[in-house]
């Protein structure tokens, strides 16, 4: 028999602050049980001044169906082509094929680990060539590090093409003074239980004008147009956020900048406790950018040390994760257009996400790096 003396170490786990609660009760009290009510505006509010731009936030059931909804009101439709970030989460690709759209995959660059503005520019001219503009372009910040939306607004604006977004991982980063989640001509969040804060399951998309906020919402809540009657002329969606959960939401709000400084407390923890080993690097904030470190990520020199790592992390009850797998390598996508350089593989291949919740403790953090120490 085994005994687990030890508890599990998790990548990133839930963090309540105690207010959530309290939004809850009030749910409950005053009977707002349902996919609208006070915490829903409250919770949309609360994200419409902490993005500090002229933004207009839609709550949703998730960070996916705000993707899914955000194509469309871009315009993306069947038989189109949209480009998305290979080095992703399949959150980032799915909501394109659910409108029965292609991604087609671009590689990421070194520096933030993000879309690459150079094969970028690459695919969108040889899409045109062939006939294919591409309807929108789907960028990600990565591990809560801000991709180069400088570079990509300027290729994205030159050839009339929409930027949507994905800052799911990255609430609370700032990319030259700007919040993430303000850089596109859409955005999305998710409030996943892994994410920098949760509703349990949620997510929101970020609007630039009042007229696509009610058009999502609109989907959001089964297209339903103004009659006494239920009727409809288009195919609407269920996804927009309980109330019971937005009620997390507002909580979780009053902490995220408490949040932030955590995760950013644990990487410069694993960073001051690793530096002395050669083999380790860490992924630097480039200039004009500040990172939630949503997770923390470290590269090492091989396949086989990043497994030595994570297997003997394993065997103490530890959570770590290898990076994400590239789309373009997964099975589901194997027959989609790519335009690669090789380093989403090659970081998939040789990084690791290091524990990175914001309530790890001191001894925790202590514990994780005397393992890798041990290794290295
Ligand atoms: C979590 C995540 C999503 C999806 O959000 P959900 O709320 O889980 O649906 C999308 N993109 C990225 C990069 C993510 O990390």
């Amino acid at each position: 028999m085994t005994v687990i003396t030890k508890s599990k170490i998790w990548l990133s786990s839930p963090h309540m602050s105690g207010r959530e609660q309290m939004y809850v009760d009030e749910a409950f009290n005053t009977n707002w049980i349902a996919p609208l009510g006070p915490n829903v505006t409250a919770f949309e509010q609360c994200l419409e001044s902490y993005l500090s731009a002229n933004v207009y936030v839609a709550a949703l059931a998730s960070g996916t169906a705000a993707i899914h909804l955000g194509l469309q009101v871009l315009g993306v439709t069947r038989g189109d082509d949209v480009i998305c970030q290979s080095f992703t989460f399949a959150a980032s690709a799915n909501p394109i094929t659910y409108l029965g759209a292609n991604p087609v995959f671009i590689d990421s660059e070194p520096d933030t680990w993000n879309m690459d503005p150079e094969l970028l520019e690459r695919a969108i001219r040889s899409r045109i060539a062939k006939g294919k503009k591409p309807k929108a372009i789907v960028a990600v910040h990565l591990y809560g590090m801000p991709y180069k939306a400088d570079e990509i607004r300027t290729i994205a604006d030159s050839y009339e093409i929409p930027v949507l977004e994905d800052s799911a991982e990255a609430l609370g980063s700032l990319y030259m003074g700007k919040r993430c989640g303000t850089l596109g001509d859409l955005a999305i969040l998710s409030f996943n239980g892994n994410k920098i804060i949760t509703t349990s399951g949620g997510g929101a998309l970020v609007c630039n004008d009042e007229a696509q906020r009610e058009q999502a919402v609109h989907l959001a809540t089964q297209a339903r147009d103004q009659a006494p009657h239920y009727q409809h002329t288009s195919i609407g969606y269920n996804y927009r956020l309980s109330n019971v959960l937005a009620g997390i939401g507002r909580g979780q709000m009053e902490v995220l900048e408490e949040r932030v400084h955590a995760r950013r407390a644990n990487y410069s923890y694993y960073k001051d406790q690793l530096s002395e080993f050669a083999e380790i690097e860490f992924l630097p904030e480039p200039e004009g950018v500040f990172a939630n470190r949503w997770l923390t990520t470290i590269l090492t020199p091989s396949y086989a040390l990043r497994e030595q790592i994570r297997l003997a992390l394993e065997r103490e009850n530890i959570d770590s994760r290898p990076l994400w797998k590239p789309m373009h390598l997964q099975p589901v996508f194997k027959d989609q257009t790519s335009f690669i350089n090789g380093c989403s593989e090659d970081l998939f291949n040789r990084g690791l996400c290091l524990p990175s919740g914001s309530n790890l403790t001191r001894e925790e953090l202590y514990s994780i790096t005397k393992v890798i120490k041990s290794v290295l």
